[in-house]
């Protein structure tokens, strides 16, 4: 039984089983090192089963595994996520480990091409053709005890080594959008055998460089905090023919800040909201970046805001390519102040509403800790996509309130009912009342 109701011809490109579809059809093209012959399940099983234990937000892997495994599971993991045969959990650890991370790279890119190909990324753009694409670092994984060739080491003075993984992360954001669309990350991680440990500045380099072999034609802005907005930086995105937005504090920048209180008077603006707040901006075109020969100019502007008791509640200033003037100022604050979306919606909501990004669900000895990251990420990823364009995933957020009471719900009805999709599922939980009596609905638009 299916009420069929909000589905959409117009979404179909964007629906659960066409998302799903095509990161099925990306896990198959994975090649497969192992020896044929010997192995008792497919990595495509393998990564699907791990995938729907992320997109339901199961905080156990292993119980999710078992659930599974009993027969109405089993059938939802068929009808759903297209797993002919459940890997036991311990395998599907030792498989996940072995494939390589930069496998999951076309799975991101699909995404994207079919939000730019089906117009939706135009609701994104912060300039023509031009998307705002706020990068990150953060650590998702520490301990003093578990780790992997990949880990990142710190040595302390009592000789105890901290192991850690982090990641660069990017995310397409437009500030009047909640929503925010992560591209695929570049891990923060150690490379086997070398000692050297990799850093923030290097994962952004090779982030920036592979964004743009993902999105030839795509036009971007990076938009980064202090520690990005330093010269090798900033030559690294214009060689890629990018745009930049970087915070620039006056300690970070003090030959900056100082060539620019050498004026009298800035080109400035202002206005006052009707909570009486004041708005006040100012700016300087070609500046030099620093006081050494082969600075770089940029562009500088800073935004401050005042309350009626003429307390500053908000001040910050960046560095950018585009020129500024009376014109722009609005719209280029409000893009560089959109960055703190990416520690909120992004990583909060990852680490902290339901999604439990820091969790250990195993940590294998080369891929593993990356891999559970990137499929929890293609997880928010879809939801990020519903959210935007699907009218009964709305639904259902506007029908429960809190997401994690939204996705209790949803696992509770997978344990007990065989659903032949997940439209039918959002059906149920929205029409429960209807299921229950089984009484004609009346189709509603
Ligand atoms: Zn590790």
């Amino acid at each position: 039984m299916n009420f069929g109701l909000f589905k959409s011809a117009k979404k179909k490109h964007l629906s659960f089983s066409a998302l799903k579809q095509a990161i099925s059809l990306h896990f198959h093209a994975i090649k497969d090192s192992r020896v044929q012959g010997k192995c008792d399940y497919s990595q495509h099983d393998v990564l699907m089963s791990a995938f729907a234990c992320m997109y339901f937000q199961d905080p156990s892997l292993s119980e999710f595994q078992k659930q599974m495994e009993e027969e109405q599971n089993q059938n939802n993991l068929r009808t759903l996520f297209n797993v002919e045969k459940i890997p036991k959990n311990s395998q599907l650890r030792d498989i996940l480990d072995l494939i390589p991370s930069k496998t999951f790279a076309p799975a991101f890119k699909d995404l994207f091409e079919r939000l730019r190909r089906h117009k939706h990324l135009e609701e994104y753009a912060i300039l023509p053709n031009t998307l705002l694409c706020v990068i990150d670092g953060t650590q998702y994984y520490s301990s003093k005890q578990i780790h992997c060739d990949c880990c990142l080491h710190k040595e302390h003075r009592t000789g105890e080594i901290t192991y850690s993984h982090a990641v660069l992360q990017g995310a397409i954001m437009h500030p009047d959008k909640k929503q925010v669309l992560p591209v695929m990350p570049e891990a923060i991680q150690n490379t086997d055998g070398t000692k050297k440990q990799d850093c923030e500045s290097n994962a952004a380099k090779r982030f920036i460089a592979n964004l743009k072999k993902a999105h030839p034609r795509q036009g971007f802005m990076i938009c980064g905090d202090g520690l990005m907005s330093h010269q090798p930086m900033i030559e690294d995105i214009i060689e890629e023919m990018m745009h930049y937005l970087l915070v620039a504090k006056p300690g970070d920048h003090t030959y900056l800040f100082e060539w620019l209180e050498a004026f009298s008077e800035l080109p400035s603006m202002d206005w006052i909201d009707e909570k009486g707040h004041q708005h006040h901006y100012r700016w300087k075109n070609n500046v030099p970046l620093h006081g050494e020969k082969n600075a770089i100019e940029v562009n500088f502007f800073e935004y401050t805001l005042t309350n009626t008791a003429g307390k500053i509640i908000y001040r910050n200033s960046w560095v950018t390519d585009i020129k500024i003037s009376e014109h722009n100022i609005q719209t280029m604050t409000q893009a560089g102040r959109c960055r703190w979306k990416i520690e909120n919606e992004c990583f909060n909501t990852l680490k902290n509403q339901g999604y439990h990004i820091e969790h250990n669900y195993g940590h294998g000895k080369k891929h593993l800790s990356f891999n559970m990251y990137l499929l929890t990420l293609l997880a928010f990823y879809f939801h990020q996509i519903f959210e935007l364009t699907d009218g009964a995933y709305q639904a259902c957020r506007k029908k429960f309130g809190s997401k994690k009471l939204m996705w209790e719900k949803f696992r509770g009805v997978i344990t007990f009912f065989v659903m032949d999709s997940w439209e039918h599922l959002m059906d149920f939980l929205l029409y429960r009342d209807d299921y229950e009596e089984m009484r004609p609905v009346k189709i509603r638009k």
